[in-house]
């Protein structure tokens, strides 16, 4: 089988590594970005910058790439369909369509049975004053938030004024009463064909990812559940690739979906060092249809998060033999961005 050219939308930490285990089982990467200082670009074997809505920057960069993937979900669904329309897209573009809305992504699990958040939707000030049930909770917009960003914490229904915005659309999510938050990374091949790596222990500072680590300390009842409700929500959506759930437990040990990454996703960049196959190579493996490999845990490992001014001090650090730094080479370091990381593997 001759191996496809891939293209990979968005050129982030996620793109750049990608484009390394692509490297790996050598095939050819090329990336499009809308940032010109992406970092992919020091990882891809070709990079494009422009903007997704240029139809000449998408015919010059479908003409290089045999079909296309992405890293990230925010991308417009009518621009993936068209791509789709000429190559082909795998997560499908009716998978993202229907994650990258946190309404619509809630009411696919709750219909696949997954418990979820309490939640509801809120176009305007009374709808949070008629639910005040669903407070202390978290008002997050539908669409394109990440690392807590388009999230506020509402306490009280009078937190806000009639000046907040709320034509984007939101939802309203009850405050969990976190014990941990875990995440399960699945790769699925084809109709229950998966690869599925142990759930994931995670630690959020600010809302965003600090530390993750494999194996994630939960009783195997948790534990069985999270990876049956992962394979469900792959198998249901007939995804290919890598995603992930993401998980929260309460102080009840009571298990709920928080939501679905349609693509390769932070908690796993430890499986690199953990694992015989990353969830890197194993999405490309599974887009470009390479062989399924079974996938093993070679060492229990932890990952931290090295965000904004953390990065300095690892530049020039020496690190030890079971310790694996990345620096995702970004120009420009950033409050709350993520610059790199490091897996400390257990020998
Ligand atoms: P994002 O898309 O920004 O990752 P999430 O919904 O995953 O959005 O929220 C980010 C983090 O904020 C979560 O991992 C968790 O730590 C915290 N959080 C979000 N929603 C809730 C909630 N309903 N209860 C408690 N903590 C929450
Ligand atoms: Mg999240």
């Amino acid at each position: 089988m001759s191996k496809p050219d891939l293209g990979i939308i968005g050129g982030g930490q996620l793109g750049s590594l990608l484009a390394s285990a692509a490297k790996k089982l050598n095939i050819k990467t090329v990336i499009l970005s809308d940032d010109k200082d992406a970092p992919a670009i020091n990882f891809a074997d070709e990079f494009i910058y422009g903007d997704y809505q240029d139809i000449n920057i998408i015919n010059n960069f479908l003409e290089k790439v045999d079909l296309v993937t992405y890293e990230f979900e925010n991308i417009p669904y009518e621009i993936l369909k068209k791509i789709n329309e000429i190559k082909s897209v795998l997560p499908s573009p009716e998978i993202n369509k229907l994650i990258q809305n946190r309404l619509t992504e809630k009411e696919f699990l709750n219909k696949n049975n997954i418990t979820t958040t309490k939640y509801v939707s809120i176009n305007d000030l009374d709808d949070i004053k008629i639910n005040d049930k669903f407070i202390p909770g978290l008002l997050k917009t539908c669409t394109l938030g990440y690392d807590g960003k388009g999230q506020y914490k509402i306490n009280n229904a009078n937190d806000l004024n009639n000046d907040f915005d709320f034509s984007k659309g939101y939802i309203l999510e009850k405050i969990v009463n976190l014990k941990k938050e875990i995440s399960v990374v699945v790769t699925r091949f084809g109709h229950q064909k998966y690869e599925i790596y142990d759930p994931i222990e995670n630690y959020h500072e600010d809302q965003i990812l600090k530390h993750s680590k494999i194996p994630a300390d939960i009783s195997d009842e948790i534990k069985n559940k999270a990876l049956d409700w992962a394979k469900k929500v792959a198998e249901e959506l007939d995804y290919i690739g890598t995603m992930c759930v993401e998980f929260f437990i309460d102080k009840n040990n009571n298990l709920y979906a928080n939501e679905v990454a349609p693509r390769v996703h932070n908690s796993g960049h430890l499986t690199i060092n953990s694992h015989n196959i990353s969830q890197f190579e194993n999405h490309i493996r599974a887009v470009c249809g390479l062989e399924k490999l079974e996938t093993k845990k070679i060492y229990n490992a932890k990952m931290l998060n090295l965000i904004g001014e953390d990065i300095l001090e690892y530049k020039n650090k020496k690190f030890k033999e079971n310790e694996f730094f990345y620096d995702y080479l970004k120009k420009e370091v950033k409050a709350k961005r993520k610059m790199g990381h490091l897996t400390t593997i257990e020998k």
